[in-house]
């Protein structure tokens, strides 16, 4: 099995999944919210929250 992490941001009330952002001048692209704009790294309202999903099928 493996985990992957999947990113939720609940600035809506409920919790909505972060997006990645396709840009291909970062090198490392972070999930952010299409409400609020926060990520995990810049989350000044604490809306930011994350659920290990653990895929059994692998
Ligand atoms: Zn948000």
């Amino acid at each position: 099995m493996s985990v992957y992490r999947k990113w939720y941001c609940t600035c809506k009330g409920l919790p909505v999944e972060l997006v990645y952002e396709e840009n291909f001048e970062e090198e490392k692209g972070e999930p952010f919210c299409q409400g609020c704009g926060a990520t995990p790294s810049s989350d000044p309202k604490q809306t930011v929250l994350y659920r290990d999903i653990e895929d059994w099928e692998d």
